[in-house]
């Protein structure tokens, strides 16, 4: 069970307001879409729900409870990166067990947590094998199963898909979506791109320049868009 909420979030780097008081509601088990434009604060946003930006103002909130000041690693949160950010020393395997090391539990343990991750994402034959060998799918699946062996309250993703060839992007999207319907994971996925936004999405939040223009399900949206930026964005008939 995890709900997160965001009141009234601001960001700002020095005298650069990025984030200008965001306030979002997610529900347990919701997978929600962030898209906006490049550069309105979308991966700002990611971080700070991550630990791994301060919030200038506001509250972020798990399950009600405050985290403001709560370490990233403290967090349950897991985050999947655009780049995947794997170790290259590390074997697949190692790779997605590495949280689970720093935790302490058995080798056999950690074995048996990997495996179980990288079953529904057909990676049991490349357990062994070191990111350089890899397809980009195939690294955007490793980095998701490492999320998934940390067993998170929280998926957060930014921008996964977006080094992958449209073909395959299209795949793994429905891939992203039945993982997160089984393990019923509270998700928040950044995307620039509307059509993943619209075909993803249980809840759709728009940013422009750090201000929420709307949050709605995806044909609320595209029916009913509250402003023509979100219209244009969507691509509404005018
Ligand atoms: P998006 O992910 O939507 O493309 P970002 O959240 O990366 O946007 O960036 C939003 C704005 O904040 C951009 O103008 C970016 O240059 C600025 N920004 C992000 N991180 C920093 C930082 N550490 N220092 C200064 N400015 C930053
Ligand atoms: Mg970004």
């Amino acid at each position: 069970m995890a709900t997160v909420k965001l009141r009234d979030v601001t960001k700002s780097f020095g005298s650069v307001d990025v984030i200008k008081g965001v306030s979002v509601d997610i529900e347990d088990g919701e997978f929600v879409i962030l898209v906006g434009p490049s550069g309105c604060g979308k991966s700002t946003l990611l971080r700070m729900i991550a630990g791994l930006e301060e919030v200038t103002s506001g509250d972020v909130a798990i399950d009600n409870r405050r985290i403001n000041h709560v370490p990233p690693k403290d967090r349950d949160i897991a985050m999947v990166f655009q780049n995947y950010a794997l170790y290259p020393h590390m074997t697949v395997a190692e790779n997605m067990g590495f949280a689970l090391r720093l935790a302490k539990i058995s080798k056999a343990e950690i074995r048996k947590q990997v495996e179980a991750a990288a079953e529904p994402l057909g990676l049991m034959e490349y357990l062994d094998r070191y990111p350089k060998e890899l397809s980009g799918g195939q690294r955007q699946r490793v980095a998701t199963g490492r999320a998934i062996v940390r067993n998170p309250k929280v998926f957060l993703f930014d921008e996964p898909l977006s080094n992958l060839d449209a073909a395959l992007r299209v795949k793994m999207r429905s891939e992203i979506r039945d993982l997160q319907q089984r393990l019923s994971a509270t998700s928040i996925y950044v995307t620039h791109d509307q059509i993943e936004a619209m075909t993803m999405a249980d809840k759709i939040v728009v940013l422009r320049a750090g201000i929420v223009e709307q949050v709605g399900a995806p044909l609320e949206l595209y029916d009913t868009p509250a402003n023509t930026f979100v219209a244009t964005f969507i691509g509404s008939p005018a």
